[in-house]
């Protein structure tokens, strides 16, 4: 056993302690589309912010999404304003580039004279005055876990149950390898301090709208395995969107699907955006297949096993791209084609 204490003050979570103390008023921010860990992570902070006294706000490009409405405390995620905040230090949270905050985001945190950068993605360059970024953290939530209990701020109900939602949520319910040992024993802490750990995964994975489960029915319709078995890839075209009145949460984890195939490494979602750009969505099974390094090659990013592109359409164009690009890492990789 290590004789370290369970949550060391690292230097960098100390010179992050010394600006959240000496400083009075915050804006937190995630990215553009934010997902479970996004918005956790916002809620996990700022609630321990708010416990120990400090002015906080919480904004997000495109808002809460319809299925973190749950989320205890998700009321206080603000569209941001149209005229900067008087707010003496922005944090970025789980968000890869500066620019996937979003241009009204940044221009509400304009007034901010320190910027504290927290996240798990390898991709990022390190965009803040403080970072932090732990690529091998399996969700920015955990990485907020270690930070309140190693600084000793409060963690109120809002953010115990904001962590569990953005660490289950990024790790396919405690599944990808990322998971660990420490991310089990934040679960348990977790509950030890009161979370009601049925009853969040009942709000988070047993109440998804009917529409969901219409668009999967669509997916599967164009559902493509590649000759060798080992890609498999699904699309969405935007006049199902319209015709579904999908919402953009509506898609999230059902790549999961595709990717659960027996002998399927690589697993695509295409999607058309309303502007007729092309969103790509990658999941690998697999290390030696690292779908940040195809994603890169398209000015994408994300994560070895999960990572994302936009890029120009027509989908025809976009799927022949990207799926000659994998083929080509699949057999640099030494997979049978
Ligand atoms: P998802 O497929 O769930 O949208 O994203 C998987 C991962 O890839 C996430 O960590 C996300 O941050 C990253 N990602 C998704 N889309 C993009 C993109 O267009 N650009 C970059 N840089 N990263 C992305
Ligand atoms: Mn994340």
């Amino acid at each position: 056993m290590s004789e370290s204490p369970a949550f060391p003050v690292t230097h960098a979570f100390a010179e992050i302690g010394e600006i959240l103390q000496h400083h009075q008023k915050f804006v937190l921010i995630s990215h553009v589309r934010p997902d479970g860990d996004a918005i956790g992570s916002q809620l996990a902070l700022g609630y321990a912010l708010m416990a120990a006294g400090k002015t906080v706000y919480l904004i997000n490009e495109d808002g809460l999404p319809d299925n973190l409405t749950f989320m205890a405390g998700a009321e206080a995620i603000q569209l941001p304003p149209e005229i900067p905040l008087d707010v003496e230090v922005a944090i970025a949270l789980d968000t890869a580039t500066k620019p996937r905050l979003g241009e009204n985001s940044l221009l509400a945190a304009a007034n901010a004279r320190i910027w504290l950068n927290i996240d798990h993605h390898i991709s990022n360059p390190e965009y803040g005055d403080v970072n932090y970024i732990d690529s091998t953290s399996p969700a920015t939530g955990q990485i907020l876990y270690q930070l309140i209990r190693a600084l000793d701020l409060p963690m109120p109900p809002e953010s115990r149950d904001a962590i569990y939602v953005a660490v289950s949520t990024d790790t396919g319910s405690f599944q990808y390898p990322s998971t660990s040992a420490a991310t089990y024993r934040m679960a348990a802490d977790l509950i030890d301090h009161g979370l009601e750990v049925g009853n969040l995964n009942s709000l988070i994975y047993d109440n998804y709208p009917f529409r969901r489960l219409e668009l999967l029915r669509e997916l599967l319709k164009t559902l493509e395995l590649s000759a060798s078995g080992i890609v498999a890839s699904w699309e969405l075209r935007d006049q199902i969107r319209q015709d579904l009145e999908l919402m953009p949460e509506d898609s999230e984890g059902l790549i999961d699907t595709i990717r659960a195939i027996r002998g399927v490494f690589v697993a695509v979602f295409f999607e058309e955006l309303p502007d007729g750009r092309i969103r790509v969505s990658m999941r690998s099974k697999d290390p030696r297949l690292n779908v940040c390094d195809i994603a890169t090659e398209f000015r994408g990013g994300g994560h070895a096993l999960a990572a994302g592109i936009r890029m120009p359409g027509p989908l025809e164009t976009a799927k022949q791209q990207v799926l000659g690009a994998i083929n080509r890492h699949i057999q640099a990789a030494g997979f049978p084609s």
